[in-house]
Parts: structure tokens; sequence; C-alpha cells
């Protein structure tokens, strides 16, 4: 009998697992994906997007394509509530989608607290509404840009942001602020932290450290302690939480995210998978980056097909560390791995060969 596989979300698991699916057909399988639309942006480009080096086109995957490539059917839905007993996902648009078994690979929601003021906010998971978001607002930023949440991803918009400027002819005066709650770069190395902060002074990029946003009212930020800043635009790249349905579910979870084992499995519910952002894989402390989900698509979808057929499961070994390359706003990049970090004139050039390699593939 043909198994019914349902991927919920076009991540970049999914993707890596459809492309597996390409070169080992299976034809005792039957696969579906369901994405709101037929492109999936692909993150490590958006910093670059941002700052007006790619258009949209160029940081999307083609969904549509890679399932007539891999055998597989897309529905254009979001998935809105699962119910693992009945093992059905409920869609927005009404319609119902059983499965015998299934896999999220749905990211994050970056959100804001409870942010009294303006709606000038844009938050940057899930991605392609930013995008979409971004292509609007981008044409005017003379009112300055807070971007709230100083990780690697924060960092990354805000010298794209600031090269944007330059390259509309906004002077340097026009605000741009990164602001945390806590000390920016905290997960990265001392070596990236420091070099990325020089840069981050030398691009006129303001750093405001230990504060929270309280409010945003008439074009300025207020943070605790009184102060404020002035940012006509608030990018939100902090608060990454789990999307409410998949915290609901009913899957055992920690913080929200459901806890899988090292086959990909809900420890709760093994006829489900959960890849990506979107899980939190017990024992292992994993970052919440693009490369882990890139590489556990393969390894997803052999074990879906196994799992379908009664065979053994393999493991997903993460990788302790990988090659970060951190663009700066303008065609240039800063590479940091094992704690060494290096800026060297290729390096922009290396990773947007990586990274159109894997959208183009
Ligand atoms: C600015 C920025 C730059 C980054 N750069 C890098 C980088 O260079 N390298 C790196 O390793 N990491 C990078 N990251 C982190 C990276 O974005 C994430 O780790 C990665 O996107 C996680 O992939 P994912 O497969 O979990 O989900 P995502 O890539 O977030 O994809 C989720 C997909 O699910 C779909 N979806 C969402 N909800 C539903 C629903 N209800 N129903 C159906 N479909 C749904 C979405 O439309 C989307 O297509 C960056 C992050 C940011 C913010």
């Amino acid at each position: 009998m043909t198994a019914n596989l349902l991927l919920i979300g076009g991540g970049h698991a999914h993707v890596t697992a459809l492309r597996w699916l390409q070169k080992h057909p299976c034809p005792d399988v039957s696969i579906t994906l369901i994405n709101p639309r037929t492109y999936a942006v692909y993150s490590g480009m958006v910093p670059g997007f941002v700052a007006g080096h790619f258009s949209r086109s160029e940081v999307e995957s083609d969904l549509g394509r890679l399932c007539t490539e891999s055998g597989a059917d897309i529905i254009h839905d979001s998935i809105i509530a699962l119910d693992p007993i009945r093992k059905r996902a409920m869609g927005q648009s009404g319609k119902s989608y059983p499965y015998d078994l299934a896999s999220i690979d749905i990211g994050i929601v970056s959100a804001p607290p409870s942010v009294s003021g303006s709606k000038m906010h844009l938050t940057v998971k899930p991605m392609s509404p930013f995008v979409e978001a971004w292509a609007q607002v981008s044409e005017n930023l003379s009112g300055g840009v807070a971007i709230v949440g100083g990780g690697l991803g924060g960092v990354e918009l805000a010298f794209a942001v600031r090269h944007k400027m330059r390259s509309c002819g906004l002077p340097d005066t026009v605000p741009v602020s990164l602001v945390d709650q806590s000390k920016i770069l905290s997960a990265s190395s001392p070596s990236l932290r420091r070099a990325l902060r020089k840069r981050l002074i030398s691009a006129c990029v303001g750093i405001l450290e230990d504060t929270e946003v309280r409010g945003h009212h008439a074009g300025r930020l207020e943070l605790a302690a009184g102060q404020s800043l002035t940012a006509q635009l608030v990018v939100w790249t902090a608060g990454g939480r789990a999307h409410d349905w998949l915290a609901q579910s009913g899957l055992k979870a920690r913080n929200g995210f459901p806890v899988v084992a090292a086959s990909l499995q809900s420890i709760s519910h093994p006829d489900i998978f959960i890849t990506g952002d979107a899980a939190f894989l017990q024992e292992k402390c994993v970052p919440k980056a693009g490369v882990y989900a890139v590489r556990q698509g393969p390894v997803l979808m052999q074990n879906m097909i196994a799992k379908s057929r009664g065979a053994p499961l393999q493991d997903f070994a993460p990788q302790k560390d990988y090659l970060k390359l951190v663009s700066l706003g303008k065609r240039a990049a800063i590479a940091e791995k094992w704690g060494l970090t290096v800026q060297l004139p290729g390096l922009w050039d290396l990773k947007t060969w990586i990274d159109r390699s894997f959208v183009q593939d």
C-alpha cells in the first residue's frame, strides 16, 4: 500500500529532503508539500536583498518546480492546527489533510512582545512576508531604522540597511540602531564579536544593549529607563518563538518547540517528524541556523521512507560548528569557524556562490 507522507512548510530541510528524493525516486510513497506560496525565501541571501544586491526572485527557491521534479504534489495553504491523534492537519483554507506520516519544517515566528504604538514594525520571520514588505518600505528610509535583536541575522540586517541608505544617497546622520535586551552577538565567538562590533561602529550603526523596547510612537522607539531613539521603521529579529498552533498541538515540547529524537521524530508522536528551527533536538545543543536544517533534509526523507516500510531509522548527527559567512552590507563578508575570524577579499563571492548554488539547484 502507498504511504501518504505530508510535508508541512517549505523550509530548508524540506527543500533538501525533496532534492534527495529527486535522485532516489520512491514509488511506494505519495508525498504532498503544503506551503503558503510556490516560492520559499533563502535566508542567507536576505541581507543581500535588503542591501539591494539581489532581486526578490534571486533569493527564492522554486518549490513548484522542485515538487514536479521529485514526484511530489504541492498545495498552497497554511496549516493552522494539527490533530496528532486523528492524524490530520487543518489548513487556513478550511481543508483537512490526512496523513500516515507528517513532517513539520515551518521555522519560527519573530514577534514583538507587547509593544505599544504604531504599526511601523516588520517581523523578519517568517521571511516571505518580510521580503514582500521590505520591497515596499525600503524606498523611504529617511526616518531612521531600528533593528531589534542583535544576533548574527540582526547584525547583517543593520549593515544591509546602512548600505541601502547610502546607495539611496541618505547621509550617515540618518540613524540605524541595533537594540538588544542583553549584549549583541552573545552567542558568537569573541573574535567574531570584536570584528563585527568594530565594523558596526565604522558603519555608523548605533548599538543599544541591556535595554528593552517599551513602545513606538511618532517615529521614536521608546526603551526602558526612559531612553528613546529616532526610528520610523522597526525591524524585529528578536523574540523567536514557535508557531502557536505547533506549540498547542499536543506534541511534547520545550518552550513550545516539539522535542525530537536523533531520528527527527517527535518523542511523543513518532509518526510526526519535525526539523529546522521548529524543532528542539533532544540532548543536543543545536543553534537555530539554516545549515542544520539543510543537512537534516536527506536524513529526514530516508527516515520517513524507512518508517513507512517498517525499516530501521538513522540518526541525525549535527556538526559541532559550521562556517559562518557574515555579510557586511557592501559586497564584503567576514568568515568564522572554530573561533577563528578572517576577512579576505573573495569571501563575498564565495558566500554568493554557495547561496546561489542552494537556491538554483
Ligand atoms: C537575516 C537572517 C539571515 C540569516 N542567515 C543565515 C545564514 O547565512 N546561514 C544560516 O545557517 N542561517 C541563517 N539564518 C537563520 C535561518 O534563517 C534559519 O535557521 C532557517 O531559515 C531555518 O530554516 P527552517 O527550515 O527551519 O525554516 P524556514 O526557512 O523559516 O522556512 C519555513 C517555511 O515554512 C513555511 N510556513 C510557515 N508557517 C507555515 C504554515 N503554518 N503552514 C505551511 N507552511 C508554513 C514558510 O512559508 C517557509 O517557507 C538567518 C536568519 C536571519 C533572520
